[in-house]
């Protein structure tokens, strides 16, 4: 049995897994991310559960998936905006290559998740699919023909960028209206205390659909959003599936099937593309990195 260590890096905590070869995890540990803005301090961190976890196991390589522009050939966060603070130019493959003797691979956090339902979760029955993570943000992840589509400058399939109202509220991205801005935990947050006044985290918000008017118009108006751009998706794409996973996904009942009849009711043509939940929420990030250096270590 061939194992690897995935790690995922994120804005709170560092989470990390010995993979086997068939993406079941063996062994968890994870760590809280470092709030100081100190790479160096954020390598120590990674570089310590790997320690922790190569202590048990014999492992075959490092995947790491992390937010932002990733150069995957170099292993390079290119930029970020603002999730990982002082993480950006981290050269990650570099550095933890100086610590640790195993072949690394570092990719896109939304990627990885999109890696993760190829492999073994929703979209594994489908050559060619669109991953969603809806958290604090939106990930994209595109797969045409079993590849990942990464972009000329790898910074393709931030489907959380696109446009969804022009002049609308500004993005840490430094655009206005971007699709993340409307359909996220963190939109649902802003747009219910920008009508409140009243600061409730999303999780909050959807509890309260049937009980509270206010969240109930807020979320119609979060499933709609998407449907619109699941829309847009459905025609520069075409693909055989739309995967959609991250966080929120546990709150579907209050606004999933909404969002399938706004799809349905406005799109030109519906060539029956299959919209499903992802398999995996938090570990998806372990399993998708761990997938990447597998696939690097056997091609
Ligand atoms: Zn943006």
């Amino acid at each position: 049995m061939e194992y690897v260590i995935g790690i995922d890096l994120g804005g709170t905590k560092i989470n990390a897994g010995i993979v086997d070869e068939y993406g079941n995890i063996i062994k968890k540990e994870s760590t809280s991310t470092s709030k100081t803005g100190n790479r160096i301090e954020i390598l120590d961190k990674i570089a310590m559960l790997i320690n922790k976890l190569t202590s048990e196991y014999e492992i075959k390589g490092i995947g790491i998936g992390s937010p932002g522009f990733i150069d995957s050939d170099k292993g390079e966060v290119l930029t970020i905006s603002g999730n990982v603070i002082g993480w950006s130019g981290t050269k990650i493959k570099n550095e933890l290559g100086k610590r640790f003797d195993y072949p690394i691979q570092v990719e896109n956090d939304a990627n990885a998740a999109a890696i993760c339902e190829g492999w073994v979760g929703a979209g594994k029955d489908f050559d060619s699919f669109v991953m969603i993570t809806l958290g604090t943000g939106l990930g994209g992840g595109i797969i045409v023909n079993n590849n990942l589509i990464r972009g000329s400058h790898y910074q393709g399939a931030e489907l959380g960028h696109a446009i969804l109202y022009p002049n609308g509220v500004r993005c840490n991205c430094g655009q206005y209206g971007c699709v993340e801005r409307y359909i996220s935990g963190t939109a649902v947050e802003y747009f219910y205390e920008e009508k409140t006044g009243i600061k409730l985290t999303g999780e909050e918000i959807f509890a309260n659909y049937y009980n509270d008017e206010i969240a109930k118009g807020v979320i119609d108006k979060f499933a709609n959003d998407l449907g619109w751009f699941l829309i847009s998706l459905k025609n520069i794409l075409d693909p055989e599936a739309i995967v959609i996973g991250g966080g929120v996904i546990l709150s579907k009942d209050v606004w999933w099937d909404n969002m399938i009849n706004h799809y349905l009711k406005n799109v030109n043509d519906d060539p029956s593309i299959r919209i499903l939940p992802a398999k995996y929420l938090n570990d998806s990030g372990i399993i998708g990195a761990a997938k990447s250096i597998l696939d690097k270590i056997n091609s």
